[in-house]
């Protein structure tokens, strides 16, 4: 009736109001948090399943909000990208990340690398390659110890653009991985002409894989393909047994995931995954 059409519009209006509200608060206190630093780094490792080595580590970030605790990325970073906030966040990250491996070199403990997730927003700007390389300068660090995490889309535009940051990335030595490989638009054309050196296979295709015959078909051609374009290949989002028989059983062994562990403090991780390398 009219009377029901007129209620829902004027729910809907409030929970439209009270959500752009939260984000204004929301975007306020990640103003915030940026200028006083309210964020940590979780670390987690990625092990060769044959060794059981943790061969790198992904770093993710966390929001810790004074008032709401943890806050996981997902519910600020989309906030972040819209803001352009996003940009000073990837700035901390990636000197956080600098701070910490000159940290462990410090102490003595033997590097490995670690990687960042760039947004596609910081990826596409000018500059990229030469601010990542002034970061590496001041903190003396060879590129072969950060690892970038980029998505399909942003290297679908701006061809030429794309070409030369990824070539002076390169040089740099800096690895380049395509995250979330699989779930965006792609011809994988790209992989070739950008000398991509890995990717990194998304959880949707490795959840319940020995049991959905699709997603486990959708991975070999990954794996498969990759490998023969000389690439390395993660698989992300590894839980079970089950799972990582089946990436086995496919030659992929670079795993990332629960089954492992799940991205924890860098005290947490150098405890269970530094020092305990056998
Ligand atoms: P992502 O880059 O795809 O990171 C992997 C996400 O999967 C992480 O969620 C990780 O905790 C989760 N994960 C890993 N293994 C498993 C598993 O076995 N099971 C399940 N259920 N989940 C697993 P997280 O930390 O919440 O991060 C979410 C997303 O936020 C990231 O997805 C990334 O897109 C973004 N993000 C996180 N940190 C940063 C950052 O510093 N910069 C930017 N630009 N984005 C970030
Ligand atoms: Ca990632
Ligand atoms: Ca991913
Ligand atoms: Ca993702």
């Amino acid at each position: 009736s009219k009377e029901l059409g007129r209620n829902t519009y004027q729910i809907y209006d409030e929970s439209m109001r009270r959500k752009s509200e939260q984000l204004f608060f929301l975007e306020r206190d990640l103003r915030k948090a940026i200028l006083k630093s309210e964020f940590i780094a979780h670390f987690q490792p990625r092990v060769n399943a044959l060794t059981g080595e943790t061969i790198s580590a992904e770093a993710l970030i966390r929001w810790e909000h004074p008032v709401m605790g943890l806050i996981s990325p997902g519910d600020f970073i989309p906030l972040a990208e819209e803001t352009g906030l996003i940009i000073p966040l990837g700035k901390w990250m990636k000197r956080k990340v600098c701070e910490q491996l000159v940290a462990w070199r410090k102490a003595g403990i033997p590097l490995i690398p670690i990687s960042v997730n760039i947004s596609s927003q910081r990826f596409l700007q000018k500059g990229f390659a030469k601010d990542l390389q002034n970061l590496l300068d001041e903190f003396q660090l060879e590129g072969k110890w950060l690892e970038i995490e980029i998505t399909e889309n942003s290297i679908m535009k701006n061809e030429e653009y794309i070409l030369q940051t990824l070539r002076d990335l390169k040089e740099l030595g800096v690895k380049i991985y395509i995250d979330d490989f699989g779930t965006g638009y792609s011809s994988f054309n790209y992989l070739k002409t950008f000398n991509i050196d890995g990717i990194k296979i998304d959880r949707s295709f490795i959840q319940n894989i020995s049991s959905k015959s699709e997603n486990a078909s959708i991975t070999t051609a990954m794996i498969k393909m990759a490998q023969h374009l000389k690439m390395d290949v993660i698989a992300e989002g590894v839980e079970t047994k089950e799972e990582l028989m089946y990436l086995l059983e496919q030659n992929c062994y670079h795993i990332q995931g629960y089954y492992f562990g799940k991205p924890c403090s860098i005290e947490e991780f150098e405890a269970q995954f530094l020092f305990q390398k056998s």
